[in-house]
């Protein structure tokens, strides 16, 4: 697991720049039923949605897609929709004193910013998308379910 990061005195004076900006990204290991339904039920009530991020690895699994789906909050403004390409919104969590969601629901990508000057990441999306790789027909199924 990786090294998590509690939000600081400098999250209270920022007010969330970064969930502002985008949703950090879900591992796997982060729902406890990852089952199609429980995935679907998330995106449909407006909790999540499946983003898509190029792996940067030209030789990964060359016989298929290097655009690989993954899940993480939805985007304020998409809410319901599964499929959510875009980059950049303010997180669904988002609220004017902070996460509405505990520290330990949070997304892995959430847990691993690290607080400070620059906020360093220390989940890169490449491990993110790695992390999804063996699920990828589970985000393809509830992407075509969910409508
Ligand atoms: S992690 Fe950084 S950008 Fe995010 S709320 Fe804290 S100080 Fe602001
Ligand atoms: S889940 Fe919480 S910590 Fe993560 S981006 Fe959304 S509001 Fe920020």
């Amino acid at each position: 697991m990786k090294q998590q990061f509690p939000p600081s005195g400098e999250c209270a004076s920022c007010k969330g720049q970064c969930c502002r900006t985008s949703a950090g990204a879900y591992l796997p290991e982060d729902l406890r039923d990852l089952s199609v339904t429980a995935v679907k039920n998330m995106v449909l009530a407006g909790k999540a949605s499946i983003g898509v991020w190029e792996h940067p690895d030209e030789t990964i699994q060359p016989w298929t897609s290097r655009w690989m789906l993954y899940l993480r909050p939805a985007h304020k403004g998409m809410e319901g929709q599964a499929y959510d390409p875009s980059w950049g919104g303010a997180c669904v969590h988002h609220t004017e004193t902070g996460c509405a969601l505990s520290f330990e629901d949070r997304p892995s990508q959430c847990r691993a910013l690290e607080p400070g000057c620059g906020c360093k990441q220390h989940l890169e999306m490449r491990e993110v998308v790695e992390a999804w790789l063996p699920r990828q027909n589970l985000l393809k199924l509830v992407k075509k379910v969910s409508g």
